[in-house]
């Protein structure tokens, strides 16, 4: 089974989890806080500058939106979390059918969990964190940005950052959309957990 990450292309959007026809396939999901790169990061994985943008045409923004990459295997973009003012519970921004897609699709392999490098992880990243703990969903954190943070203050940020996500430094990937570190090794990663 070969995985292109670069060929992906557009595949199809569904309101409602139960709609999605296939069951024999693998698939990643990508989540973030709105704002978060995880957009810019989808495109930067997948050497497309407007891929990614799919996800944000009106009517798409709450919707599971899927990407194909090879025979059966899919990156989903999910709608950004977060969009209230005040930090609320994540479900309660989240539409139930979003918490029923993570929870019950078995064909769901991986979730990345982007958090801006630069500010985070924010409230709401770490009641995400929770529940997919508490849920028992794998998941991944991916540190966004991280030509933001000047190189002196990166080894605090780092420690910071995944303090705050209650992980290891280790266990968090770091990737710069925009200069392109960290790109490779994500997708080598995005690719071996589709590889079944
Ligand atoms: P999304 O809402 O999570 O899809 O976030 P976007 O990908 O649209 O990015 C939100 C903002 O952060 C935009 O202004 C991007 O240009 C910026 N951004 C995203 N990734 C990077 C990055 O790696 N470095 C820098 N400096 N800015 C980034």
């Amino acid at each position: 089974m070969s995985v292109i990450i670069q060929n992906a292309t557009y595949w199809k959007s569904f309101e409602k989890y139960n709609q999605i026809p296939l069951d024999e396939c693998f698939e990643v999901v990508f989540a973030g806080r709105s704002n978060a790169g995880k957009s810019s990061a989808i495109n930067a994985l997948t050497n497309q500058k407007k891929l990614a943008h799919v996800s944000k045409l009106p009517g798409r923004t709450r919707l599971l939106n899927f990407f194909s990459v090879g025979d059966g295997r899919f990156i989903v973009d999910l709608p950004g979390y977060g969009y209230a003012k005040v930090p609320q519970r994540v479900r309660r921004d989240w539409p139930e059918m979003i918490e029923g897609y993570l929870l019950d699709r078995e064909t769901l392999v991986m979730v990345f969990v982007l958090v801006d490098g630069a500010i985070g992880p924010t409230p709401l990243d770490a009641q995400m964190l929770d529940w997919l703990r508490e849920n028992e969903i794998p998941h991944t954190v991916v540190a966004t940005k991280s030509d933001k943070v000047k190189s002196s203050k990166r080894p605090a940020r780092k420690r910071d950052l995944a303090e705050g996500c209650q992980l290891d430094p280790g266990d968090v990937g770091w990737v710069s959309s925009t200069k392109g570190d960290g790109i490779e090794r994500l997708r080598d990663l995005v690719r071996l957990h589709l590889a079944g």
